[in-house]
This record gives C-alpha cells, structure tokens and sequence, in this order.
C-alpha cells in the first residue's frame, strides 16, 4: 500500500546528510564534553563548533545559543525562568491563547503560583494584532511570549510590532519558532526578540534536541539544576551527537529554505484549491496570507476528525487532528475554539502539513482519499442527514 506522511509539523524524517554527521560522534567520538581529556576535546569542539555555526546562522552571538532537549523545554524555560528572575519588577505575564500546550501549561502553573497571567485573543485567522496586546500590557508585565508559527493552523504572528510594545512597557518578549525554524525567514535581531525557542526534529534533525536564544544580558533563573554545563544555566551531560545534528539541519534548512518553502507552498495551495473545490462543507482554519507555507487545516463539517483520520490512516496517509501533543485527548483544540470555530466544527477538523519529501503525486492520492472519506463518513452521520433533511433522522 502507498504510505503518504503529512505529519511533517508533528516531526520531519532526520535527514540522511544530519545522520552521517552525528554518527561519529556516538561511536568514535563518544567523549562527555565535559572530560577534560582527549575524548572529552573532540565532544567539547564538536559542541563548540556547533553552537558557533547555528548562531552564525541565526545572526546571534554564540555565547545566546542554550541547548535544551527541545521546545518543549525551551518554552518552560522561558516563561518560567524569567518569571523566578524577573518577580521583583512585576507580576503580569501575556501569552497568547493558541500558544503550544509547553507554554499554555508553564502559564497556567505560573498562575496557580500567583502569577497575574493573562491569555492574549486572536482574530478569526489566528493571528495576535498589535491593539490586543496594547489593551492588556502593564508596566509591571515581566514577559510577553507569542510564538512565531502556530502548529496546527501555520498562522504567522506580527512578531516585531508585537516585540516593540512589550519593550515599550520594559517586559521582555519570547517567541517560540518551533515551527518556523526552517520554514520561513527568521530575524531574530531585526524583530528584536529577547529569546526563541527551536528544536531540531522540526527540520530535519533529530529528536530530542533544540535550543533557546537567550539576549545577552538577560538572565532567566535556571530550571534544570545540576552540572556547570551551558555556563552554569542548564545542567545535564550534553548531547554531542544531536548538538552535531541540529547544526547540521539547522544550516541545510536554512540553504533551501527559499527553494523548499516555494515548492511546499505551492504544493499545499494545490491541495487548499483542490479540496475547496471538491468537498462541500470544508471549512479553511487559519489566516490565508499570514501563513507557513507547510500546513493547511480544514474543518470537515458533520464528521469526527479522528473517523476521518483512522479512515485516511486505512490507506496509508499520516495527518493529525489537532496537534500531535494534544491527540488522545478528546477536547477540541483550544487553538481552533480562540479562532471562534464553535466545538463540532473544531472537532471535525484535520491538519495535513506537508514537507520536502512531499510530490504532487502524494497530493492527489490524498486529495481523491479525503474526498472519498468525508463523502462515506457523511453518508452515514445523523448530523448530515438532519442538515440534509433526511426524514428518517428528524
Ligand atoms: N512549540 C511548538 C509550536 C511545537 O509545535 C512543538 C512541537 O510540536 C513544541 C513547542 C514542542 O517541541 P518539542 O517536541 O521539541 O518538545
């Protein structure tokens, strides 16, 4: 059977260059970085060398390079370290409402901390306008955090208008580009954002390793205690191989991003146009300009999202319902309810996120499986035939 994977936004394949570079590195080169003799070095280099070339990539010193074990970690570390550090100057802290659930559930903690925590609004596309920060900021807020890309609907954030009003109330702003690392332009100084968050297995490298920018100067407490590893802010043996990997992938997405983020784009607004046009009721979520060129979610009216998902799973097509952080979870996404879809819409609704190894033939083998599935499905749910007008089910 034809196996078509459009989960890339859950995880991407290691990519076969990133895997021959780590390699070494868990055999040969084994060494804790942290040893300080000759098998030490070579990890130690391989670290050094790592760091300078994801920040030469990302235009930042490589003394603001922190490597964490992923976004996850990068998130909490951010909201929460600077909230310990920063307690004395105030107590608000904004993050936006389709944050992932890393920051959703860090600020939720914070609040049960006595943290002052306020959930920032989106349009219907998605998107955190400058006046909704405007309207909620104080000058005791101590951190504003809106992520760059969301990772179930891609709407794209107006990070450097959102970045200035944070600064002009003295709070420091993190964003979190997980989702955008690799796949579109990142500018770290020109929006001037105080700290970002990105991790590897979202571009091609490997799982379980991703880093946080941290301005120089600023000074988040640490959340993970132990050894001086990371200049004393994060204790842990580091991880050579995937610290290898990550500046692996980190510098072959960002030599094909413009290349790769084209032909992705084009293949995903295919997909938008094809299935606009051949399923009634499909419902676009997200904005249609400020966006990832990688995803496309919809809305199927009148079906469960996961009946959709185990019957595409049948023939070999691998998409999410919600994120993949939040599935077995049986709750509407709280990013689809921000944007106003009202709980049956949110639950019918799929993401396809699409990658560098995507072809069109994929596409439309997924196109003619969607709409086959979603005409079976509707054929057999009371909620259609009610819509319909359908006797027997009134
Ligand atoms: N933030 C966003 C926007 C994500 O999409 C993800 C992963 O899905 C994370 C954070 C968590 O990253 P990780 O899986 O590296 O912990």
């Amino acid at each position: 059977m034809r196996r078509v994977y459009l989960d890339y936004s859950a995880t991407t394949p290691v990519d076969e260059r990133v895997f021959e570079a780590m390699k070494p590195y868990y055999t040969e080169m084994f060494g804790n970085a942290n040893s300080l003799h000759c098998f030490g070095r070579e990890g130690a280099t391989a670290v050094d060398t790592s760091r300078r070339k994801i920040a030469a990539l990302l235009d930042v010193k490589p003394t603001e390079i922190y490597f964490t074990s992923g976004g996850t970690e990068g998130d909490n570390w951010a909201l929460k370290g600077v909230a310990s550090a920063y307690r004395n100057k105030g107590r608000r802290i904004i993050v936006s409402s389709v944050e992932h659930a890393a920051m959703i559930a860090s600020a939720k903690q914070l609040e049960s901390d006595g943290f002052d925590v306020v959930f920032l609004p989106v349009d219907g596309g998605g998107r955190v306008l400058p006046e909704f920060l405007e309207k909620v900021i104080t000058d005791d807020t101590v951190l504003v955090s809106v992520m760059t890309a969301n990772n179930e609907i891609g709407t794209v954030q107006p990070i450097k208008e959102l970045a200035e009003i944070a600064h002009k109330h003295g709070a420091y702003f993190h964003t979190d580009a997980v989702q955008a690392v690799g796949a579109i332009p990142i500018d770290i100084r020109g929006w001037n954002v105080d700290m970002l968050t990105f991790s590897a297995h979202k571009f091609y490298g490997p799982k379980g390793i991703g880093a946080l920018f941290i301005k120089s100067g600023i000074k988040p407490s640490k959340i993970i205690t132990g050894g001086h590893q990371e200049r004393s802010m994060r204790g842990g043996t580091t991880n050579v191989p995937a610290v290898v990997g990550m500046a692996a992938a980190l510098e072959l997405a960002l030599d094909n991003l413009e290349e790769n983020s084209v032909r992705i784009g084009k293949l995903r607004d295919y997909f938008v146009e094809e299935i606009e046009k051949k399923v009634p009721y499909a419902i676009y979520n997200g904005d249609r300009v400020h966006r990832v060129p990688q995803n496309a979610n919809f809305a199927f009216e009148f079906i469960e999202g996961e009946s959709l998902l185990l019957r595409l799973d049948m023939v070999g097509i691998a998409c999410s319902s919600g994120s993949a952080c939040s599935s077995g979870s049986l709750d509407p996404s709280h990013v689809l309810l921000a944007t106003g879809l009202p709980v049956e819409k949110a639950h019918g609704s799929i993401r396809f996120s699409f990658g560098k190894y995507t072809t069109k033939e994929d596409i439309d083998y997924v196109i003619e499986n969607v709409v086959k599935a979603v005409e079976n499905l509707r054929s057999i749910s009371p909620l259609f035939s009610e819509f319909k007008g359908d006797k027997h089910y009134v």
